[in-house]
């Protein structure tokens, strides 16, 4: 059985390893499919392809799309998709430029809590203007001693409740199905477990996703707990989506999984590979 993982994040967006590294870890921990999949950004997938043909992996183009469901931030994977495409290069180009007004609020309301220089301090961990994430700002208030790792950060700062939280309207869960479709891919929920949306939310959004076209859902992320894998295993079936696997790998020391550290999939789940 070859090895997948199909969600991971290089410096393009809010990892630490640029494209051929992460492609080069892969390799060396035994990943034979790799998956690419920065925030919103498909510009590290030529590099990323590159390193990939002189290693024997087989680098699958993807992106993780911000999307708005009622309300909340979902992520939705993008499988597969060619980046030349108008419709996914033009949708992304307008989320990021979203980002952008987003992380000079994100720094304001930092600075109402007394924190000072948040904007330029996270930029400096960004490579691109363009693409300044809370993971960014999350190690900029590490450096300046706000926190010790970034995942404590996260418990104070930067999410509903918390300084640095800002409400942003990313776009239309369907419209990044309907980007990820024109562009020849797969739609996958992301890390399903994630959303903190209640049972009846989570049923809403499967239900709108299948609707939209979704093919699968992350049955195995670094964000599921075992028991979650199980159930998420079942609602694949309830709903009729694949199901994925992916480790979100964002760099050493970040990730709670590393490249390809994951189990197999469930039996019983389709796995989003079977017509590759
Ligand atoms: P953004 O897309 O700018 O809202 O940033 C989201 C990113 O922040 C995610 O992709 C993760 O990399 C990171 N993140 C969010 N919540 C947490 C958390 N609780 N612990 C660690 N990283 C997190
Ligand atoms: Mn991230
Ligand atoms: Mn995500
Ligand atoms: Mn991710």
């Amino acid at each position: 059985m070859p090895s997948y993982d199909l969600h991971c994040h290089s410096t393009w967006s809010d990892g630490l390893l640029g494209p051929g590294e992460v492609v080069s870890r892969a390799a060396a921990r035994g990943v034979d499919v790799l998956a690419l999949t920065d925030h919103d950004q498909l510009g590290g997938l030529d590099e990323a392809r590159d390193v990939a043909a002189t290693l024997g992996v087989s680098l699958v183009p993807g992106v993780e799309v911000s999307t708005s469901f009622e309300g909340d931030t979902v992520h939705v994977v993008g499988l597969g998709v060619d980046a030349a495409t108008p419709a996914l290069r033009e949708g992304l180009a307008r989320i990021r430029s979203g980002r952008t007004r987003r992380a000079r609020r994100i720094a304001d309301s930092l600075a109402e809590a007394g924190i000072r220089g948040a904007y330029e301090g996270a930029r400096r961990y960004a490579s691109h203007d363009e693409l300044v994430a809370r993971t960014h700002f999350a190690r900029y208030l590490v450096e300046a001693g706000y926190a010790n790792d970034v995942k404590s950060v996260f418990k104070r700062y930067l999410t509903p409740g918390h300084p640095g939280y800002v409400p942003h309207d990313w776009v239309p869960l369907a419209e990044a199905v309907r980007w990820i479709h024109a562009a020849g891919g797969q739609a996958v929920l992301a890390h399903p477990g994630r959303y903190k949306v209640g049972q009846a939310g989570l049923r809403r959004l499967l239900q709108s996703f299948k609707e939209a076209g979704g093919e699968a859902i992350e049955v195995l992320s670094s964000s599921h707990t075992s028991a979650q894998a199980t159930e998420f295993a079942t609602l694949a079936r309830v709903y009729g989506f694949l199901g994925s696997c992916g480790s979100d790998y964002h760099g050493p020391g970040e990730s709670a999984l590393d490249l390809g550290e994951l189990p197999a999939l469930p039996t019983g789940v389709e796995p989003v590979w079977r017509c590759w």
